[in-house]
């Protein structure tokens, strides 16, 4: 089994840092042409000094730089909706303007994004292959992390929607679902190792995920070795939700 993405066009979101970043430089290594999206420009020009890409500098989390990366993104037969962020607060100290603005970024701009996407590949009569990266988050609840589980709960349920809708246009849609992975994120959320202990003698794998771990599997979801597999939500977790 060899994955060859030659010919494929793949846009990869929040490609700047972390598991954007190591699912692009796969895909790039796998033949494809790479578009990657994110928020910070010097991000993105590190990035290219190290795989041949195409860059697209956008804030997601506005609905217009949204539809207007997505359109310039062209021709995309493989998508990676990666981009996503959390604001840490105690549920009693959520604040409404943190909660909109993680549910624009986690959620929203997946909608936005892959509609625009999808039209594209439906019109040019394209099979493509769509990657929602949600998070065991929105599996089980996870203190101070209220805008954060809600918004990969609807990246999960939206991925099933997708599914259902973009499955007969030749459209297959897949989630997956890390456990913490040690990226800048991950560090942010994870770093203090009295929170994150308990979490880690949960893993029966016995470690954190690396962003290598999720985009292997990000690959093997986009290729066609996992034709028949549509409209899950897979956990990368180390076998901490079977426990
Ligand atoms: P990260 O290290 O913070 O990287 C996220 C990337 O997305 C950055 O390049 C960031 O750019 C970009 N991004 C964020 N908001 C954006 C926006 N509004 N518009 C465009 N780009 C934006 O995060 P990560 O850990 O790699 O997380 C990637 C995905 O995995 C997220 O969806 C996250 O929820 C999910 N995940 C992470 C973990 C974990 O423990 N790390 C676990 C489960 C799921 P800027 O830095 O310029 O903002």
């Amino acid at each position: 089994m060899r994955i060859d993405f030659t010919g494929k066009r793949a846009l990869v979101t929040g490609a700047g840092k972390g598991i954007g970043r190591e699912i692009a430089t796969l895909l790039h290594r796998l033949n494809a042409q790479v578009v990657a999206l994110s928020r910070t420009a010097q991000d993105l020009e590190s990035l290219s000094t190290e795989i041949r890409c195409q860059t697209i500098t956008a804030d997601l989390g506005d609905e217009t730089e949204a539809r207007r990366a997505a359109e310039q993104a062209g021709d995309v037969d493989l998508l990676v909706n990666n981009a996503g962020i959390s604001i840490l607060a105690p549920f009693m100290d959520a604040q409404e303007k943190d909660f909109d603005q993680v549910m624009a970024v986690n959620a929203r701009a997946i909608m936005i994004v892959t509609q625009i996407v999808a039209r594209n590949m439906i019109s040019r009569g394209a099979s493509g292959a769509v990657i929602n990266v949600s998070s065991v988050g929105s599996k089980f609840g996870i203190p101070d992390h209220t805008a954060y589980c809600a918004s990969k709960g609807a990246v999960d349920q939206m991925t099933r929607v997708m599914a259902a809708e973009l499955g007969p246009q030749g459209i297959r849609v897949n989630a997956v679902n890390p456990t913490v992975t040690l990226t800048p994120m991950g560090e942010m959320a994870w770093g203090d190792a009295a929170k994150s202990k308990p979490v880690l003698d949960r893993i029966p794998i016995g470690r954190f995920a690396q962003p290598i771990d999720v985009a292997h599997v990000v690959a093997f979801l986009l290729s066609e070795y996992s034709a028949m597999v549509h409209g899950a939500t897979l956990p990368i977790d180390g076998g901490f939700l079977a426990t």
